[in-house]
């Protein structure tokens, strides 16, 4: 099923494409105006909602609030440090087989899912012992 994107959509698949990690819409509107295809902010919304809706496009809330749009394919997951903020990603994924089971028992189909670790980082265990 290749569908086709409109010029906005494929400019930011482009852009996320070329990224190993989530962006926010506002980098995103920002990394599009450096490479001099400038899109309105307005539009970089509505563009990735239809992303979205497609199954093209995931987006991720992390602990500060702010989303994170990557593409589908990338399917990554963190671990994140509740005091220092950092997030660090994991190369795996524990969860496609579940997936699988679940578009079959449930006639349900599994765009993507999140799955995402929350603690404390080594650096942050270790500095902190009082
Ligand atoms: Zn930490
Ligand atoms: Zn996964």
């Amino acid at each position: 099923m290749k569908a086709q994107y409109n010029r906005s959509q494929e400019q930011i698949i482009q852009v996320l494409k070329s990224l190993k990690c989530g962006i926010s819409a506002q980098n995103l509107y920002l990394e599009l105006k450096n490479r001099d295809q400038p899109l309105g902010l307005a539009t970089v919304y509505r563009a990735l909602d239809a992303l979205k809706v497609r199954g093209t496009v995931k987006s991720i809330t992390l602990t500060s609030g702010e989303a994170l749009h990557s593409l589908i394919s990338q399917d990554q997951h963190h671990l994140n440090c509740v005091e220092c903020g950092q997030s660090f990603p994991i190369n795996e994924c524990p969860v496609h087989l579940l997936e699988k089971r679940l578009e079959q028992t449930h006639h349900f189909q599994v765009y993507y899912h999140t799955l995402e670790f929350f603690g404390r980082c080594h650096q942050c265990s270790t500095k902190s012992v009082l």
